[in-house]
């Protein structure tokens, strides 16, 4: 196992309590302090612990539920992030996606570990592949901050392990036998908790694959770290264009001068910056709290993404919302933002069944000579169609994964039975793997 970063608490402070009870939400005057903007002395300071909570929040309610929650979902918070915690209790967002609750150990039935089944797609130890162009390379299983939504709870912060140079291996090797992959996602876990020398060790092997061409990395460290976004970190990235970051802001509270400041550096070092929201009751089940965020994004120069509909995920029964709240939101952003700051919502389906976009309804009607639509206002417009027109017939073919809806659309295709695709055959492949660890 390669563990790169020491993960004990430090003994030397600055002492975290001290520093949040100073400092209840980051001020120019603790982010100039040179140990706080010590992206691994934030990370070796986290909070790992109710214990350690208890010293930074020496008020924290209900103690022994927190620490019934702590002990089968792993709790880290760095001390910056626990600073952004304006109020001691679930309604304060940020307290809310950080601090345990009792509420994760009610789980009905229908909540599953690993509710996209990540793991059957899995055909080496660590790569994910789902989609025929996209793969997914999970690259540790440590996180800055354990969110408590967080869809991969089965398995981050269980171990806080990094990919062993041999899966690396392996996982190149099967890109470099698919060369119908050209986007790899690097993910996690947290992959800006690795350092850089190891970050670049697993960008440049994935690099080194030709038919690959763009590289994404998914972190939240802008968001719970953002002292993590170095300078050395930006200069290495740069060398491995196209480089793209997805990062994850699930409210407004959340944008504070340093995160704003992290993603303006990866944006002029020409990383396009994308966010993906997920939609948590208590959070940002607000429209208005979602239009604020998607404001602030833009600002800060981040493309709001996608906006996830909650994972049917054991531990957050609680955070989630019905998704005709996630509608309502769509239906109250559309017409208030410009589309360049309206992020698309998705549901992941369960059982693998990847991302599915929803809308609301905006078709209200539809002839071969006129469509009948709505807009945001409640106006209804009917659009003419073009005469005689017949479509070009497409050439490309179909994709790797056989007939799509597409397919039916266009008349090539009578009808599609889903039981045997692309997916199940490589599912059929793979070596039987329970995914627990990357070393
Ligand atoms: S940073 Fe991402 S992977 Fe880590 S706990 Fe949060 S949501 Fe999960």
């Amino acid at each position: 196992m390669e563990t790169e970063i020491p993960l004990a608490i430090e003994d030397e402070p600055p002492s975290i309590t001290t520093t949040l009870q100073r400092t209840p939400r980051p001020s120019r005057k603790s982010l100039g302090s040179s140990a706080w903007d010590d992206w691994r002395w934030q990370f070796r300071n986290r909070l790992r612990s109710v214990d350690d909570l208890l010293r930074a929040f020496p008020n924290l309610p209900a103690t022994a539920q927190v620490r019934e929650a702590a002990e089968i979902f792993p709790l880290a918070i760095t001390p910056y992030y626990a600073s952004l915690i304006r109020e001691l209790s679930p309604e304060d967002p940020v307290f809310r996606m950080a601090i345990p609750s009792v509420e994760e150990l009610h789980n009905p039935g229908f909540l599953r570990d690993d509710p996209l089944e990540e793991d059957h797609d899995m055909p080496v130890p660590g790569l994910v592949h789902r989609y025929s162009d996209r793969a997914l390379l999970l690259v540790t299983l440590a996180c800055a901050m354990y969110c408590r939504h967080c869809t991969r709870k089965r398995v981050a912060g269980s171990r806080e392990s990094t990919i062993s140079d041999r899966n690396l291996s392996r996982a190149v090797a099967y890109l470099r036998e698919h060369p119908e992959i050209h986007d790899v996602v690097i993910s996690g876990g947290d992959p800006l908790t690795l350092s850089t020398k190891a970050l670049e060790r697993v960008i440049s092997a994935v690099r080194s694959v030709p038919s690959v061409d763009i590289i994404r990395i998914g972190t939240r460290t802008p968001v719970t770290l953002p002292m993590r976004i170095t300078p050395e970190l930006v200069d290495m990235l740069r060398q491995y264009h196209p480089i793209w970051i997805n990062t994850h802001f699930n409210h407004p509270n959340e944008l504070t001068p340093a995160a704003i400041r992290a993603c303006g550096m990866l944006v002029d070092a020409g990383i396009p910056l994308g966010n993906q929201s997920v939609l948590l009751r208590g959070v940002n089940d607000e429209p208005s709290v979602m239009e604020q965020l998607c404001r602030g994004l833009v600002r800060a120069r981040v493309r709001p993404y996608y906006l996830f509909q909650c994972d049917l995920v054991r531990g957050v029964e609680h955070l989630r919302t019905p998704i005709s709240r996630g509608i309502e939101i769509m239906e109250y952003l559309r017409g208030r933002l410009s589309g360049l700051a309206i992020p698309m919502y998705v549901v992941d389906a369960p059982g693998g069944g990847g991302k599915i976009p929803v809308l609301p309804t905006y078709i209200v009607s539809t002839s071969p000579t006129h469509t009948v639509l709505r807009n945001f206002e409640g106006m209804l417009v009917s659009y003419p169609e073009p005469e005689g027109y017949m479509p070009q017939q497409c050439r490309s073919g179909r994709g790797a994964d056989g007939a799509t809806v597409w397919d039916l659309a266009a008349g090539r295709q009578g009808r599609i039975v889903p039981q045997r695709m692309a997916r199940h055959d490589r599912r059929d492949q793979r070596e039987d793997i329970t995914f627990t660890g990357l070393d």
